[in-house]
């Protein structure tokens, strides 16, 4: 049996007893960095049975080992540093190799920054995309931020603290400055925050206030009241869904093209066209 056991994303407090009585329970707990999860368990009172091991750059080599040891009846607890595991952290290929074994996989929740980020943001949250850490690579950079314009779903991001700033002049070249972002700070922690501001602001506001602590990025979706509406274009829209109505086109291409007509987002547009047809 695996569980993957969801674990604080800074408050020691958010613990679920679940958690607790699942890793005092397993026989082998996996986790990235034994010291850290070390850490919590004394903090929570739990002693391990056994901790093994299982991070980014050793999972190709130590999942099958997991396998293994649960095939043989073994009960494995997976945690990663802080957070959920497998959102941003490992764990989707070790779920995925006992899903393939036939193995029974269960999940504690626990509080992830994304979602939790997401909430406060003060942003749209009907509809949401979860990008997680952009590339790496310059270029692979530039790509995603180019097709990350186009989603008319807020779009929540990961970055490591000392990147912020320069998140922040990267998103403003890439066509971002007009949006309104929510900088999430050191959520459920002590100096937690929320910095709202349009993108261009905020890389101001980050020259003069050096970014600390860990952050998620919230950014407005495509289309929003106040930041791609040209006047008019709202109307522009109506005229050319009615017209393409008219021609019989049918309602998922014509949200399509008049999101790409007009920059408006295309669920906008698709039930814009409903409500006209
Ligand atoms: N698995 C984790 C989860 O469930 O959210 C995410 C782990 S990912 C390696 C680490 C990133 O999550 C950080 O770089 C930051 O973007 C975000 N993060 C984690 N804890 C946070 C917190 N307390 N406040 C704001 N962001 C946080």
């Amino acid at each position: 049996m695996l569980y993957l056991v969801g674990t604080p994303i800074g408050n020691l407090s958010d613990m679920s007893p679940r958690a607790i009585e699942v890793l005092s329970e397993a026989d082998v707990i996996a986790c990235e960095d034994t010291r850290v999860t070390g850490i919590l368990l004394k903090e929570k009172g739990i002693e391990a049975k056994k901790l093994f091991c299982y991070q980014e750059h050793n999972k190709a080599a130590k999942g099958p080992v997991l396998i293994d040891m649960m095939k043989q009846g073994m009960t494995v607890a997976q945690v990663s540093d802080a957070g959920m595991p497998a959102i941003s952290d490992p764990g989707e290929d070790l779920v995925r190799l006992a899903v393939e074994a036939g193995i029974e996989v269960s999940v504690i929740p626990g509080p992830v920054a994304a979602v939790s980020a997401l909430a406060i943001s003060g942003l749209s949250t009907r509809y949401y995309h979860f990008e997680g850490f952009l590339p790496q690579e310059n270029k692979k950079r530039r790509d995603r931020l180019e097709a990350l314009k186009g989603y008319d779903e807020t779009i929540v991001l990961y970055e490591a603290p000392h990147r912020i700033q320069k998140l922040t002049e990267e998103l403003e070249e890439a066509g971002f400055g007009d949006r309104k972002a929510s900088f999430c700070r050191e959520l459920t922690k002590k100096y937690e925050e929320v910095i709202r501001l349009t993108v261009s602001e905020a890389k101001k506001y980050f020259e003069e206030n050096a970014p600390r602590g860990e952050f998620v990025v919230c950014l407005e979706p495509l289309g929003s009241a106040g930041t791609k509406t040209e006047p008019g274009a709202a109307c522009d829209a109506d005229t050319l869904i009615k017209l393409l109505l008219e021609k019989g086109m049918p309602t998922k291409d014509i949200a399509q093209v008049v999101s790409k007509a007009t920059g408006l987002g295309k669920k906008e547009m698709y039930a814009r066209t409903l409500e006209l047809s």
